[in-house]
């Protein structure tokens, strides 16, 4: 079995390489296209998506990422990696890019400075009866979903906060800072529901 790859430019990719180990699912960095060759999935890590862009692109890897989405490569993004996978996001810095593939209108910081993080359970009936237990930090929103989009979860005031799309799957938050492993082993099933 190939690896699930983190993308390791910036951000808590950490975080999502420890949860992988906790649930036994070997999982690499990746840092450069030769990287992304091997893995049967990427996670992009929470953190800056505009600096996150900019390192992609610097280092090579914004084609790659491209086109390891367009061929159907599982690819979960948190937060900042919402944002990299979006076809469109509002409240994005001069000259920012995406790698996209998600037929979603994100906005950046949707909360804005007076609520920088908070947290909440959601429900999220794909990951059963149980409430996620979610922390939002400087978080995007969904503020439109293509017609292909599965809306997984949402706020009480209906504000979208996780989608999936075929290969794709973003959630606004961090499961990976909660311990909480549901959204990651949904991932795993995809990965290996491909293979
Ligand atoms: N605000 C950040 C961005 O625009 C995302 C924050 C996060 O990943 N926690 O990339």
């Amino acid at each position: 079995d190939r690896p699930i790859g983190v993308l390791a430019l910036q951000g808590d990719f950490r975080e999502h390489l420890a949860m992988f180990g906790e649930l036994g699912v070997e999982a690499v960095s990746v840092r450069r296209p030769e990287d992304l060759e091997r893995v049967a999935g990427l996670v992009i890590p929470g953190g800056e998506s505009t600096v996150m862009d900019k390192l992609s692109r610097l280092f090579g890897l914004a084609g790659p990422l491209k086109a390891a989405v367009a061929s159907g490569l599982p690819v979960y993004g948190t937060c900042a990696g919402l944002i990299m996978l979006a076809d469109t996001v509002r409240d994005a810095i001069d000259g920012q890019q995406t790698i996209g593939g998600f037929d979603v209108v994100v906005r950046r910081n949707a909360f804005g400075s007076q609520l920088d993080s908070f947290e909440t359970d959601l429900d999220v009936p794909v990951l059963g009866d149980e409430p996620v237990h979610a922390v939002f930090i400087r978080a995007p929103v969904v503020e439109t979903v293509g017609e292909g989009v599965t809306v997984l979860s949402a706020l009480d005031d209906g504000r979208i906060v996780a989608v999936e799309q075929g290969n794709l799957l973003g959630t606004s938050f961090h499961p990976e800072i909660t311990g909480e492993t549901r959204f990651h082993e949904y991932f795993v099933e995809k990965v290996r529901a491909r293979v």
